[in-house]
């Protein structure tokens, strides 16, 4: 039982009123004698879990198929407002993981919220206001893209919404009266992002929303995420080319063969991939030789050389010993560069690492 005091919006006396939470009583004012409904609030750990910060919450999801361990032991946390990439080779268990959060598949353990409600034990309030697009997904050849989004609108109990300005925003205007058969592959994916905008949702869910398409498309469809975080919709999405999560993410999350390799943010995803320098040497008739010297030296990973080019792969600090003790050792150095290995192939190289380790 709970004592509120409320105020009578008619006369503005203050009185006192007991009930339980989540209890609507019908009341009547101790002054002006009105009456009127009040709904006590729920129990307070449930106004608690709505409010949470976290658009998406993850703990310890394992989902098998059988023998097969898709997804084990993910833990993972969306902020409200944050654009979350789910990055992994294929296979790894991003669609598993996503169908997981929207309850398309049951999962074997783990916990998982949506805006604060467990998805199995709300699974009505966890699956509102979310926008999903599939990894696959198809639309009616013979609709134009108005009567397409119109369809689905009315089918989410909506008349009409604002389907026309959804077209726009997504750069389907000019296309408006085509048949959805006629579309590019990229254009029907924009209809996607269309579709999915029906309702305004606050959490968007993408599987794979560029993949496949080239590098303008790639910048267009990344365009239409931000331009939907602006607005302070929630992003999870998912890719397998770190490229294309990079710049757009606040954070990422790496998968490999269903475990999280590392979370972190995309600036710091370079400590964890441990991305090294490599020094490219040209000398003087080098002749495909690796220079004694050098070999021995602490803090270099690997070193190569083809014809007058030595490519050396070393911590950064070490860029400078190398260069002084070849320049000491009488070695003519022609020209010097440093190469900055990409976060694209430090990403490659992490995930083969890691098939490696298992099949060990
Ligand atoms: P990703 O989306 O990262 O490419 P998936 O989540 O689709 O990976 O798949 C993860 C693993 O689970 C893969 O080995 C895949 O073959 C397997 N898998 C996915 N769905 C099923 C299913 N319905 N039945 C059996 N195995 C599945
Ligand atoms: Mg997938």
């Amino acid at each position: 039982m709970v004592t509120k005091t409320i105020q009578c919006p008619k006369c503005n006396a203050h009185f006192e009123i007991n009930g339980n939470p989540g209890e609507t009583k019908i009341i009547t004012c101790i002054n002006c004698k009105i009456k009127g409904k009040f709904s006590f609030p729920q129990k307070q750990n449930k106004i608690e879990s709505s409010k949470s910060s976290y658009s998406i919450e993850i703990e310890n999801l394992t989902k098998k198929f059988k023998k097969l361990t898709a997804v084990d032991d993910i833990s993972f946390k969306v902020k409200k407002g944050e654009i979350y990439g789910l990055l992994g080779p294929n296979g790894a268990g991003k669609t598993t993981s996503i169908k997981a959060i929207l309850g398309l598949i049951i999962k074997n353990s783990g916990s998982i919220k949506i805006n604060g409600h467990d998805i199995t034990k709300n699974p009505i309030k966890s699956r509102k206001n979310i926008g999903y697009l599939p990894e696959q997904f198809t639309f009616y050849d013979n609709l134009t893209p108005l009567q397409t989004l119109n369809f689905f609108s009315e089918l989410m109990g909506y008349d009409k919404f604002k389907n026309e300005s959804l077209l726009k925003e997504v750069g389907l205007d000019d296309v408006i009266k085509k048949k959805v058969g006629t579309f590019s592959k990229e254009m029907v994916q924009l209809l996607g992002i269309a579709q999915v905008m029906i309702g305004d949702p606050s959490i968007y869910i993408l599987d794979e929303p560029m993949a496949g398409l080239d590098a303008r498309w790639v910048k267009i469809i990344s365009d239409k995420i931000k331009m939907l975080n602006k607005r302070g919709a929630t992003i999870l999405f998912s890719s397998h080319i770190l490229s294309e999560v990079e710049n757009i993410c606040d954070k990422v999350a790496i998968i490999n063969q269903g475990k999280l390799i590392v979370e972190d943010t995309v600036s710091n995803l370079s400590i964890y991939l441990k991305l090294k320098p490599q020094l490219k040497i040209t000398i003087e008739n080098l002749n495909g030789k690796v220079p004694e010297i050098i070999k021995n030296i602490e803090g270099i990973e690997s070193i190569e050389s083809k014809e007058n080019t030595l490519f050396i792969t070393c911590e950064p600090y070490v860029k400078s010993k190398v260069i002084t003790t070849l320049d000491g050792a009488g070695f003519k150095i022609i020209d010097l560069i440093t190469i900055q290995p990409s976060l694209e192939e430090a990403f490659i190289k992490m995930i083969s690492r890691d098939e490696g380790d298992t099949e060990q």
